[in-house]
C-alpha cells in the first residue's frame, strides 16, 4: 500500500518532485520575507517595493484534496525551499502570485519571516477542539511547540504544560508564555501533568515532537474523549496503546503545515496586537 506523502518525499534525493521536477541540490529556505523586485504582467495585487513573506505551500490545484480547498493535503505537495523553486537562502526568487503575502507597516521582514512556523501553530489550534477553558499540554518545546504556546496564549488559555528536555528551550517555554515546564527525563510526566491539572489530566495534547516517550505520555496525560493533536512529521512508525484511546473514548488527529487563510490571520494577530504581539513586535 503506497501513498504519496510530502513528508517522506519534501526534500527530493533521488525521486523528482512531482511538481517541481527538481531533485537535489536544491536551495533552502521556506520560513522568508522579502521585498518584491519586479511583478509579472498580469500581476496587480502587489508593487515592486512591496515589503512581503511567502507562504511556502507548493500544490497542483487539481486533486480532491486542492478542490476541496485542503491545498496543505496535495496530493503532490511540497515546498518552496524544500522541494524546489529556489528558497529563502537565495538572494533572488520567482513564486507564484498566490504564495506572496503583504506585510503591514507595522510588522518587520524579521518577524515577516516568522510567519511560516506560527502559521503551523495557528493552524493546529484552529482545526484542533480547543475551546476557552481547556487545559492543555505541549511536547516539545522547539519552534512549533514555541509556536502552539504563543497562540494558545493569544486565545486566552490559562494552564498550558511544556514537556521539554533541554534546558535552553525550557527556558524559552516559560518566557513564551507556558504556566508549567515539566522535564521528562527528571519527572514522571504523567504524575506532573497530573499535578498541575488538580489530578484531572488534559483537554488537549500537541505533539511537537514526535518520538514514542512522547505519544505514550500523551496519551496517559489526556483525560476522557482527550484530544491528542499530532503536528511532529515522525522519522520512525510509531506504536499506539488503542485500548488507551478506546476506553477513554480518547482521540488521534494529524495537522499538515497551515491551510489558506491561517497566513492572513498570523499577520493580522502580530499587526493588531490581539495576540503573538507580546514577543514577536
Ligand atoms: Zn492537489
Amino acid at each position: 500500500m503506497h501513498e504519496y506523502l510530502g513528508g517522506a518525499n519534501l526534500v527530493p534525493k533521488d525521486t523528482p518532485h512531482p511538481i517541481t521536477n527538481e531533485t537535489l541540490p536544491l536551495v533552502l529556505g521556506h520560513e522568508f520575507s522579502g521585498i518584491v523586485e519586479e511583478v509579472g504582467e498580469e500581476v496587480q495585487a502587489f508593487n515592486a517595493g512591496d515589503r512581503v513573506c511567502v507562504q511556502p505551500t507548493i500544490y497542483d490545484g487539481e486533486c480532491l484534496s486542492c478542490r476541496r480547498g485542503l491545498v496543505n493535503c496535495c496530493d503532490k505537495n511540497g515546498f518552496i525551499g524544500l522541494s524546489g523553486w529556489g528558497g529563502g537562502m537565495s538572494e533572488h526568487i520567482v513564486v507564484p502570485q498566490h504564495s506572496v503575502k503583504k506585510l503591514p507597516d507595522n510588522v518587520s521582514l524579521e518577524v515577516g519571516a516568522l510567519v511560516e512556523p506560527l502559521a503551523v501553530g495557528w493552524h493546529a489550534v484552529s482545526i484542533s477542539p480547543y475551546k476557552p477553558g481547556d487545559q492543555v499540554l505541549v511536547l516539545g518545546g522547539g519552534p512549533i511547540g514555541l509556536a502552539v504556546v504563543q497562540v494558545l496564549k493569544a486565545k486566552g488559555c490559562d494552564n498550558i504544560i511544556v514537556s521539554e528536555i533541554s534546558p535552553r528551550r525550557k527556558q524559552y517555554a516559560k518566557e513564551f508564555g507556558a504556566h508549567h515546564v515539566i522535564d521528562p527525563s527528571k519527572d514522571d510526566a504523567v504524575a506532573e501533568v497530573k499535578r498541575q491539572t488538580n489530578g484531572e489530566g488534559v483537554d488537549i495534547a500537541f505533539d511537537a515532537a514526535g518520538v514514542q516517550d512522547g505519544v505514550d505520555t500523551a496519551m496517559l496525560a489526556l483525560k476522557a474523549r482527550g484530544m491528542l493533536v499530532n503536528i511532529a512529521v515522525w522519522e520512525k512508525r510509531a506504536t499506539l496503546n488503542m485500548n488507551h484511546l478506546v476506553f477513554r473514548e480518547r482521540a488521534y488527529m494529524g495537522i499538515a503545515c497551515f491551510a489558506l487563510g491561517d497566513f492572513e490571520q498570523v499577520i493580522e494577530a502580530i499587526s493588531t496586537g490581539k495576540g503573538l504581539h507580546r514577543t514577536w513586535n
